[in-house]
């Protein structure tokens, strides 16, 4: 998972993940799913992850190790983020977890200052010397 901000800068990865609840799931042990996935695994990025989780993991692991492959699935499969945040490297945006749901969507608001950042550079190209009408609404309360 990476930073969705469009204006981001950088990387926006890894997501610095925060965990305030974690749920211990009990799906059963599946050998075969971690011997899969394992060559296919971002290891810093799990690595990372398991730091965040407080899970000790070995520096190099191997399938044929079968308590780091159950440890592995645990963590994998069995620890839920379900309150907590991902935080983008790059640009600071945190995107957060409810309900065990990282929340990747930008909020309606940022999206809208994305198409106005763009529009208004489009209208300073073209426009530079227009009056600035649209304050007067700001200052009319009294
Ligand atoms: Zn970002």
């Amino acid at each position: 998972m990476a930073c969705t901000k469009k204006q981001c800068v950088g990387r926006g990865f890894p997501l610095k993940l925060e965990a305030n609840e974690i749920a211990q799931l009990s799906q059963p042990f599946n050998y075969e799913f971690v011997k899969n996935i394992f060559p296919k695994l971002d290891w810093n990025g799990i690595q990372l992850v398991a730091k965040q989780l407080n899970v000790v993991l070995p520096e190099q692991g191997s399938v044929e190790d079968e308590e780091f492959v159950k440890t592995l699935f645990n963590l994998l499969c069995n620890l839920k983020v379900i309150n907590g945040s991902l935080t983008c490297p790059s640009c600071n945006r945190v995107y957060p977890i409810e309900v065990g749901i990282p929340n990747m969507l930008l909020k309606e608001e940022e999206i809208y200052q994305d198409i106005q950042r763009m529009a208004d550079k489009e209208k300073e190209a073209q426009e530079e010397e227009s009056d600035e009408e649209e304050d007067s609404d700001e200052e009319m309360e009294e």
